[in-house]
Order: structure tokens, then C-alpha cells, then sequence
């Protein structure tokens, strides 16, 4: 079912959703970005039309809705731990084609993985409906189509949002209440087709290549030019690791909680063991990690897609201007070069 909406339209069906579900979009906080003077655009909950930033990308994904850079996992005293509770009322995140499919990924990682479901996903993510905003064609970090991840079928609602208001598609029938004597429409969702950006997946399913590839000098560049700072990773869409730390709430150090915080491949120490062990200790193989994970050991793993959506937020955030895809482009050169070198291509 489709429906054409003004401004005050708009409006009066977001009221009606925020009666029943916390209703996340992205939307800008002036003032609050890299710099004084920019602002950052992130999930939050929103109330009105004018609060929604649908012609921008966010700076920050879904994950953050979901998976907070920070959360409680649970209360402790002296002798006894309380659990921290998940949300009560239902979620509705409006989202582009890319963040929906990024959490298809996520999804893989925390539910059912080795056997494992993550609790503190699976009790928000249960809660969660979408509606997928259309995407105006993302900007020059954005390489979607790349990936395969732009287009959906995982949504309940759509939108495609104008300065005038918004046409909508209602796919799940529990939503047709909230547009009732709304007026309707035939309207079907479009999606991005090409992308200004184009990245070429180098295939990596030969182990001598990759050995071939790990040894590669192109790594060694990162040594002088990543400051190992992690924003890419939690600027991601689909990165998932964490580390946990309690916080001590005075003078007594057994009173205080625990809390789960998003961290980074990235960052120095992250693998480091007992007696000092490192596994990665410069940030080119740090790079080589992150980037290997999204373009071949994930898929290895899970088997239908990659890692990456092509969101590049990761691009976007970093303040060394590393760029993802330049960096898989490379990597494909990089590929060619060594099965030119095995005589395989
Ligand atoms: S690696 Fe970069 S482009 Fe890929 S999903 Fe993460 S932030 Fe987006
Ligand atoms: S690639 Fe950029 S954002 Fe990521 S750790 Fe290195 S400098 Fe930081």
C-alpha cells in the first residue's frame, strides 16, 4: 500500500509510531562534529519530519542504536550483580539499503556464532523494525553497489523523503493503522544502480596468493601513515568487537558496573597476550587484518557475502585520509601482480 504525504503529514504518522515504538533516524547535532564549527549527523530519536536528515549520509551507522559504544552490562556490590535491562517499548530505525544489509552481517556475527548468541544484541535486535529510506545515490566515499548491498526486501515501511513531505510503502500490515485517512498513492521503492566510486574485489580464495599477499610491500605503507586511532572501526557499519570495563561509582571499589565498549582492530595492544605477545604490532598489519576480514575471511566463514557494505564511513572518518577503497583497489593490483608472478592469470 502506498500513500503521498505532505510535511504535516508526515508529522501527524511519526506521532502516531512514537506512541508505540522509539523511532531512531539519522539526525544532526550542530557544532558537535570533527571540528568547532561542523556538525555530525547520528542516530538518534526523533520526533518530526524536520528532525530527520534523509538527503545526507550519517556519520555514524545503525550499529550505534543497536550496539552502543557503550552500555551496561550489568550492576555489582559486594555480594551480589543485578543484569542491566534491554529497552521496553519496540524500535522503528529508518535506514538506508546499505545499514539494513549491514546488519544482516552483524547479525551472522552475534547470533548463533560458534554456537553463541550475543544476549545484549539479540534483546535489542529483537525489537527492532525498519524503514528503509531511500538513498539518493550516497557521495564520492560510497561504493554500494560494489558490495551488492544496495537494495533491500528487509523493511516494513519505506520512505522517499522530499523537502515536501514523503511517499510511503507499507509492507507489513501491522503498520497500516499509523497511515489510516492518509492519502494514497501507488509508490514503489528505487534503488541506487551506480555509484560514482567503483571497487574491484580482488578474489583471494588461493591460500598462496594470500600468503603471497600478507608479505606484500603495499602493508608497509600504513606503517608511516596510520596513527592506529580506531575511528575507521567504530565509524564502521558492520564492525562488532568489543572489550569490557567496570566503572567504580566511589570510594568503594566493590560498588560499581560493568559495561561493554565497542573497540578497535585497529588500535595498538588490541591483540596483545600474556607476556607481551603480539600478533600484529605495526599498523600496516593491523590494516591488512581489518581489510582481509571484510574482503575475504568473514565470507570464508559465513559464505554469502562480505563484510563490507560500501557504506564508506570508514573513508569518510578517517583523519589520515586512508581510504578504503583505494586500499581494495590496491589490494587487487596487488593480487593481479602475484598470480602474474605464479604465472596464473
Ligand atoms: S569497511 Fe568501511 S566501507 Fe566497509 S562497511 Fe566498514 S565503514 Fe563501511
Ligand atoms: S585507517 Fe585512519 S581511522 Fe583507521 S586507525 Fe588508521 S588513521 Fe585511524
Amino acid at each position: 500500500m502506498g500513500y503521498t504525504l505532505n510535511v504535516e503529514q508526515v508529522n501527524t504518522v511519526l506521532a502516531a509510531l512514537r506512541k508505540d515504538y522509539a523511532v531512531y533516524a539519522p539526525k544532526r547535532f550542530p557544532k558537535q562534529g570533527r571540528y568547532s564549527d561542523t556538525d555530525v549527523i547520528r542516530y538518534a530519536e526523533v520526533e518530526t519530519f524536520a528532525d530527520i536528515v534523509w538527503g545526507e549520509k550519517s556519520d555514524y551507522p545503525v550499529k550505534e542504536v543497536i550496539t552502543p559504544i557503550q552500555q551496561a552490562i550489568f550492576y555489582f556490590t559486594e555480594d551480589e550483580y543485578r543484569e542491566s535491562k534491554g529497552p521496553k517499548k519496540p524500535i522503528l530505525i529508518l535506514a538506508r539499503p546499505c545499514d539494513i544489509n549491514a546488519q544482516h552481517v552483524q547479525a551472522k556475527i552475534y547470533v548463533g556464532n560458534g554456537g553463541y548468541t550475543d544476549l545484549y544484541y539479540e534483546r535489542v535486535r529483537e525489537k527492532v523494525r525498519f524503514a528503509m529510506m531511500e538513498c539518493g545515490g550516497g557521495d564520492d566515499t560510497c561504493f554500494c553497489v560494489s558490495m551488492g548491498t544496495n537494495r533491500t526486501d528487509d523493511y516494513s515501511l519505506a520512505f522517499r523523503f522530499t523537502p515536501g513531505g514523503a511517499l510511503a510503502q507499507v509492507t507489513d500490515e501491522s503498520f497500516l493503522p499509523y497511515f489510516a485517512e492518509m492519502p494514497e498513492e501507488d509508490y514503489t521503492p528505487a534503488f541506487v544502480e551506480e555509484n560514482e566510486l567503483k571497487v574491484e574485489i580482488p578474489d583471494l580464495e588461493d591460500p598462496t596468493v594470500r600468503q603471497a599477499l600478507k608479505n606484500h610491500p603495499m602493508w608497509k605503507e600504513f606503517n608511516g601513515r596510520c596513527i592506529s586511532c580506531g575511528a575507521c572501526t567504530v565509524a564502521c557499519s558492520t564492525c562488532t568487537c568489543f572489550t569490557t570495563r567496570d566503572v567504580i561509582y566511589g570510594d568503594n571499589p566493590e560498588v560499581g558496573e560493568r559495561r561493554r565498549v565497542t573497540a578497535s582492530c585497529q588500535i595498538e595492544g588490541f591483540d596483545q597476550m600474556a607476556g607481551q605477545r603480539e600478533f600484529r604490532s605495526t599498523a600496516g598489519d593491523r590494516m591488512r587484518y581489518k581489510v582481509l576480514h571484510k574482503f575475504h575471511d568473514y565470507k570464508a566463514r559465513f559464505g554469502d557475502s562480505h563484510m563490507c557494505v560500501g557504506c564508506g564511513r570508514c573513508t569518510h572518518r578517517c583523519p589520515e585520509l586512508i581510504s578504503i577503497s583505494a586500499t581494495v583497489n590496491k589490494v587487487h593490483a596487488a593480487v593481479a601482480e602475484i598470480k602474474a608472478g605464479m604465472g596464473a592469470v
